[in-house]
């Protein structure tokens, strides 16, 4: 017999269609008296401690992305549940997307299309001129997977590499002891780490003055990383020169202050958004449920 799984969120259409064949699927809005089969959540970040209280024999929490700050994980360990997530195959999706935002906020790129489509050129002249990246230093905070593809793509474009993480990494470039020292090294400021309790307002409003009038703050990690506030009050005041941001809190609902800030580029959540990585991650999720329940290691354990 298929073992039983609950669909907590949408998933690709090839991960649904796996997923229906491999085990009896349930979803949303699901005959609660079944609640007893489901043995296992296939999600893309999403299980709280509701959901994961209603299902009495749930074996496991398989998320399809590398972050699980969506996952209720002190619920998970009161029942002994088992969580996976998809380190590693979403790497160079998410830092091409970290250095599209880099480009474009610099560069100032997408405001000098909306001036091309204004047919402000030929009326008014050229656009501005906008900085770049060669010859700038980018300091990574947490420089793990993500960040180090990121720093060899920076390092390409001819930028200068440092990071701060807990632990300092055997890697050649320079350590910095905080994220408030990194800042004041760095031109860009680069937010790679986990999400979470832990790394809540890591970029605070000291962090954000030790950047400075000249720096710009990207952050690829999680909205909760940065206070919203702090960094909407510095775009504002030009206490920073400019953010290029792919994550938010309370998404896809975000401050809505943030639609009229000028000097920042905003994706919506774009970094592993590429049909290749998004492939790669539900096949890994699947690969974690397929093991659990063949009582095999699992592939990629999180924490
Ligand atoms: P990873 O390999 O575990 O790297 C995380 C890095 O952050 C580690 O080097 C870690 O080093 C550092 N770190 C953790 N807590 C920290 C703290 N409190 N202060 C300073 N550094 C800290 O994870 P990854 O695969 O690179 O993914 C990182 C995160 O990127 C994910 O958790 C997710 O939130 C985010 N992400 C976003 C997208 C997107 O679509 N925008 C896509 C993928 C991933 P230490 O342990 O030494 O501190």
């Amino acid at each position: 017999m298929k073992p039983a799984i609950l669909l907590a969120t949408p998933l690709l259409p090839a991960t649904e269609a796996t997923l229906e064949r491999e085990f009896t699927c349930h979803r949303k809005g699901f005959d609660t008296s079944r609640a007893g089969e489901i043995r296992g959540v296939a999600t893309f970040n999403r299980a709280d401690a509701a959901l994961i209280e209603s299902l009495p024999n749930l074996e496991i929490i398989a998320s399809s992305t590398v972050g699980v700050d969506g996952v209720d994980l002190a619920a998970a360990k009161r029942r002994g549940i088992r969580v996976t997530n998809t380190p590693g195959v979403l790497d160079d999706c998410t830092a091409e997307t970290a250095l599209a935002l880099m480009l474009n906020v610099v560069h100032r790129y997408p405001a000098s299309e909306r001036w091309l489509r204004e047919g402000r050129w030929a009326a008014q002249g050229a656009f501005m001129l906008g900085s770049q990246l060669a010859g700038k230093t980018l300091g990574i905070l947490g420089y793990g997977r993500i960040g180090e593809a990121i720093a060899q793509r920076a390092l390409a474009f001819g930028m200068t590499v440092r990071y701060h993480n807990r632990h300092r990494k055997a890697c050649p470039h320079p350590y910095d002891e905080s994220a408030e020292a990194l800042a004041r090294n760095s031109d860009i400021l680069l937010v790679a780490t986990p999400g979470g309790d832990e790394t809540r307002h890591l970029v605070d409003a000291r962090v954000l003055e030790a950047l400075g009038p000249e720096g710009w703050l990207v952050n690829i990690a999680r909205g909760s990383v940065v206070d919203e506030a702090a960094l909407l009050a510095a775009l504002r005041e030009r206490r920073i020169r400019g953010a290029g941001i792919d994550v938010f809190l309370n998404e896809p609902d975000i401050n809505p202050a943030f639609f009229t800030i000028e000097n920042a580029v905003l994706f919506p959540h774009m970094g592993s958004a590429s049909i290749e990585t998004r492939i790669a991650m539900g096949e890994l999720m699947i690969e974690n449920l397929r093991r659990h329940f063949a009582g095999e290691p699992l592939a990629t354990p999180f924490g």
